[in-house]
Parts: C-alpha cells; sequence; structure tokens
C-alpha cells in the first residue's frame, strides 16, 4: 500500500510540473566548418601551447579580494583535462540552449543575441535561442528584495533546478539562461553573475550587474561574453585556471573580472578545441570577425597576435 501511494504521487507530480518544451525562435548554426580534423588532433594542440605561452600573461600575483586568495585551486593542464574524463558535447548533445528570461530593453536583447552568436563560434556548436519565460514563473518564496540596498533579486538556484532543469531539451549540451535582473544564490551571499550547474547542464547569467547598455554598449557586452563563456566552459569540466591570467580564471569582483581578458590561454584553449573538436586558427578568424563586428577592439588585437603565432604552428607542422 505504501508503496503504491509513492509511486501515485510520483506520477502526480510528474504530471502537474511538467512543462511544455521551450519553443526555438532562432537558430545559429555549427559556425566552422573544417575539412582536416588533423588541425584539432591532441599531437597538434600540444605543438600549438609553447608557441602561443610567450604572448600570455602568467598567472598574478593575487590583489586584495582576488578569488585565489579565498579558494584553494591548483589549477588542470591540458593533460589533467583529458584523463579527466569531462562532459562533451557530443552524441545527441550538441547544441547550446539560450532562455531569455523576464523583462530586457533593446539593447539588453541585442546583448543576449550576440551573446549566442559568440558562444556558437567560442565552442563551434549550433546555438538556438527559444521563446521568452516571463518572470512569473518565479515563485514569492524565490525572490527577495536586498536587506540592504534594496534591489529585486531572483534565487539562481530556481532558475536552475525549477525553470531550466525540467524544460531541458534532450539534445541540449548546454541550457542557459539570461536574464536582466539580479541573482542572489542563497542564504550568506549578496548577489552572484551567474551560476552553473556542471552536472545537469543548466546556467543562469545576469546583465544586472555589467553596467548600462545604452551608454557603455561595448563595455556591457564584453562583460557579458566572459561570464557567458566562462560558465560555460565549466559546462564542459574546465576548472579554474591558475596559470595565466585567462578568462577562466576565478573571479571575486567586477574588478577582477574586468582585469581579465575575454581569452583563453593555450592549455584552456587547446581543452576548448579538443573538447569541441575545432581547427583553433579557424576559430579565431571567425571570433575576429565578430569582434571587429561589434568594435571589442583590443580584444580582436588580441586574437590578430593569437591567429598569427597559430599560423607559424602551422606552417612549422608542414615542413
Ligand atoms: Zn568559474
Ligand atoms: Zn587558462
Amino acid at each position: 500500500m505504501r508503496v503504491a501511494v509513492l509511486i501515485v504521487s510520483a506520477l502526480m507530480a510528474a504530471g502537474c510540473s511538467d512543462p511544455p518544451p521551450p519553443k526555438p525562435v532562432q537558430s545559429i548554426e555549427k559556425p566552422i566548418k573544417q575539412v582536416d580534423e588533423k588541425s584539432c588532433s591532441v599531437e597538434r594542440l600540444r605543438t600549438m601551447i609553447p608557441k602561443l605561452a610567450p604572448l600570455h600573461d602568467e598567472f598574478g600575483p593575487p590583489k586584495p579580494g582576488d578569488w585565489i586568495l579565498s579558494h584553494e585551486e591548483d589549477g588542470q593542464t591540458f593533460e589533467q583535462y583529458m584523463e579527466c574524463g569531462p562532459v562533451l558535447p557530443q552524441g545527441e548533445r550538441t547544441v547550446l540552449y539560450v532562455q531569455p528570461v523576464g523583462e530586457f530593453n533593446a539593447k539588453q536583447r541585442e546583448i543576449v543575441n550576440l551573446s549566442a552568436e559568440f558562444m556558437s563560434i567560442f565552442f563551434n556548436l549550433p546555438v538556438t535561442i527559444v521563446e521568452d519565460v516571463g518572470l512569473d514563473v518565479i515563485p514569492k518564496d524565490a525572490r527577495r528584495v536586498h536587506p540592504s540596498w534594496g534591489g529585486d533579486q531572483i534565487l539562481s538556484t530556481y532558475v536552475l533546478y525549477d525553470v531550466l532543469k525540467p524544460r531541458l531539451p534532450d539534445d541540449a549540451a548546454a541550457y542557459i539562461a539570461f536574464t536582466a535582473t539580479d541573482l542572489w544564490p542563497g542564504e550568506g551571499w549578496n548577489f552572484v553573475f551567474g551560476q552553473a550547474s556542471t552536472r545537469d547542464r543548466v546556467g543562469v547569467w545576469s546583465l544586472h550587474r555589467n553596467g548600462n547598455p545604452e551608454t557603455e554598449f561595448e563595455l556591457v557586452l564584453l562583460r557579458t561574453l566572459k561570464t557567458a563563456v566562462h560558465e560555460t566552459s565549466h559546462m564542459f569540466t574546465l576548472l579554474h585556471c591558475t596559470k595565466y591570467e585567462c578568462n577562466m580564471c576565478g573571479c571575486n569582483s567586477r574588478e577582477e573580472g574586468d582585469r581579465r581578458p575575454l581569452a583563453l590561454c593555450p592549455e584552456c584553449l587547446a581543452k576548448v578545441c579538443w573538447a569541441t573538436k575545432t581547427d583553433p586558427a579557424l576559430r579565431y578568424r571567425k571570433l575576429i570577425e565578430f569582434c571587429k563586428r561589434t568594435k571589442l577592439d583590443d580584444t580582436a588585437a588580441f586574437y590578430e597576435k593569437l591567429l598569427k603565432a597559430l599560423e607559424g604552428v602551422s606552417r612549422i607542422d608542414l615542413r
């Protein structure tokens, strides 16, 4: 009898809480078509690392308040990554889904769409933007007004486990919510820029603390892209970087995030190119095109230097 009751209530719970799957509104195809699989072979990526290394600043020394001072982390080399059995975007799970949550003004919407495009190039995966979910899906007990400064906030873990997880499409490599509302992750925290679950393929990040896109569009875009690709990389089991000043370094504050480049160090680049089977030079060509179009000039110039060094690797390989 007891078992029967449990089964019935489980079925009822499943029936009641099943939200409809998200409806696609825009799809971006896998952007990098490459013919030569050798261009992202382990050997080639290993050759690339020492060639790119001199172009990247070594990590540290840390400034007061930096992430590394309060978190003990050893980093993760390309070799360690390959050996750790990472979550890879492969088989049926190859699409990145972008889920807008709540209200956006026109400029914020543009930033979400550009972030979706950038993520498709960065990970060489198709991206699907799905129909908005309104803030009315967030119940009262998953919202608050911050006790000292008074701003509206939504609970990031509610977005992850109650909004995204039940709607997770079968072919999702990752399902990522963007919101313009401030996030907090629970008791004892003031706010969080973004949060991702590496196990459940869901993540959420907020534009709220990234600035005013009406007056500083490029800066807001740059900050949003940094969080988007940092958190998505975690979802593919990349750990924090402690070897270089890299987009995969842990980050405690806006100042610390602004100091880091929107670029992966050679170890982290090798991981992403290996995980997504992407030719690093073709990837940088597409990223340069994106950054020039969106006026991220410093980032475009840095990518151009990296591409030049990569082309040097290609010539060495051909000899
Ligand atoms: Zn992180
Ligand atoms: Zn790195």
